[in-house]
């Protein structure tokens, strides 16, 4: 039994390193040496087990790139990021991901391969020295890292984390998710309320539907009513626009059906343009790779189902649409681009006014196009003014720390933005 022995000593030495006294066995018995293996096998398992740290992203709008261990704790963790159809317009600014094993166990993680190009422009990058992600222990309560959590190393454009998870398990986003499941429990619970109705005015890339909501009092008759358009989430990463319809949804069927605001406006809301997007934790193109806000000016219907479906649906109705907004997240600027109208610049005073939205430049000049000269690179408010002179403006609402608040918007800081939305939109077209 001699090879025996030799052999499965020489196999857990390889593998797990056993002190020297182990390695030339010469009175055990066969059944000894079973014990010790069974002993070691055992243990080696339990300790792996107490070690053994894993990443998830198989749940709704989960992704990140790839995963390098460096230390026990410590990982680089690339950001997926998305092109264009041409490999152009790279963008990563979209994380959410779950690590499992980390409780009370500090942990670095170095988040990578961040740069990209925006509109052409190489060089961008939306993570930012000042972006603070949001963890959470049950996807539901989120917090921002503290600026003592996170650091920026500005000769590799990346981002560090660092801190203690609380919990056994810890998931980490760019900002605070809010998928179509969140959506649909929305609407589940307003179903039998009969100032909302649903429609689907076609399908995706992926053949899911694109829903139109339709919030007013029925009972009053359209002809004199004014009618405000919100659309979010044509560019999938930028969930706290979703929070943001949220709030402006639940005021509209909460409140605003008690104080007649509903008798004289019409809500017409696209709450997500681009669910596949959402679906996939993808950043800002479709499944053909083209960005829902742009190629408002060039659609390729069979490539971009979802504009050529809501642009004919807010055709429908451009002579008798009073404000048209469409919701973006951007890094660091609150801003409202639009039209030079007067219902714009009420709109944007009574936003400064009543909510955290903040800035000081008045409504900004919409240029032309976002590529003066190349066709395919207008944005949904450029084409809509253009063709069919629609007061259509785009408001991009930072992620990074507002001054109004002293910190970054948290759930009820986006949906007391929809609220202050909706009364400042009521407050333009009146
Ligand atoms: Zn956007």
């Amino acid at each position: 039994m001699a090879w025996g022995r030799e052999l499965g000593v020489k196999w857990f030495t390889s593998a797990f390193g056993l002190p020297t006294s182990y390695r030339k066995p010469r009175n055990f018995s066969f059944v000894k040496i079973l014990l010790i293996h069974i002993y070691l096998i055992t243990y080696s398992l339990i300790s792996f087990a107490q070690t053994q740290v894993s990443f998830y992203t198989d749940f709704e709008g989960g992704n990140l790139g790839e995963i390098t261990k460096v230390g026990e704790y410590h990982w680089r963790c690339a950001v997926a990021g998305e092109s264009d159809s041409d490999n152009r317009n790279r963008q990563a600014s979209w994380y959410y991901f779950s690590v499992e094993g980390v409780k009370n166990q500090p942990i670095a993680i170095e988040l990578t391969e961040l740069l990209g190009e925006y509109n052409y422009k190489p060089g961008a990058h939306a993570i930012t020295s000042e972006t603070r992600p949001v963890i959470s222990y049950n996807q539901d309560e989120w917090r921002h890292l503290t600026d003592e959590e996170v650091s920026w190393n500005d000769e590799a454009t990346e981002l560090i984390l660092t801190f203690t998870p609380q919990e056994n398990i810890v998931w980490i986003a760019h900002q605070i998710p809010y998928t179509t499941n969140d959506l649909n429990d929305l609407l589940a619970n307003y179903q039998d309320h009969s100032f909302l109705s649903k429609k689907s005015i076609g399908l995706t890339s992926e053949k899911k539907n694109i829903w139109q909501l339709t919030i007013t009092n029925p009972k009053v008759s359209t002809n004199q009513k004014k009618v405000v358009w919100l659309m979010a989430r044509q560019h999938a990463w930028e969930s706290g626009t979703s929070w943001v319809v949220e709030g402006a949804i639940r005021y509209l069927l909460d409140s605003a059906t008690k104080n007649g605001l509903l008798d004289e406006i019409i809500f017409q809301v696209i709450p997500m343009a681009d669910p596949d997007g959402v679906d996939r934790g993808g950043v800002r193109f479709n499944a053909f790779g083209h960005d829902l806000n742009r190629n408002w000016d060039l659609v390729i219907p069979e490539e971009m189902p979802e504009i050529q479906a809501q642009k004919v649906a807010i055709a429908e109705q451009a002579d008798q649409i009073d404000l048209f907004v469409t919701l973006h997240n951007t890094e660091r600027a609150d801003y409202i681009q639009g039209p030079d109208l007067p219902v714009g610049k009420q709109f944007y005073q009574t936003m400064l006014r009543q909510t955290s939205f903040e800035s000081d430049e008045g409504v900004r000049k919409m240029p032309e196009s976002t590529t003066i000269g190349k066709v395919g690179r207008m944005t949904v408010n450029q084409a809509l003014w253009d063709e069919y002179q629609i007061p259509a403006y785009l408001m991009e609402l930072k992620v990074e720390k507002v001054n109004k608040l002293n910190g970054q918007r948290l759930i009820p800081e986006w949906l007391a933005l929809g609220r202050g939305l909706v009364k400042s939109a009521s407050e333009a077209v009146k």
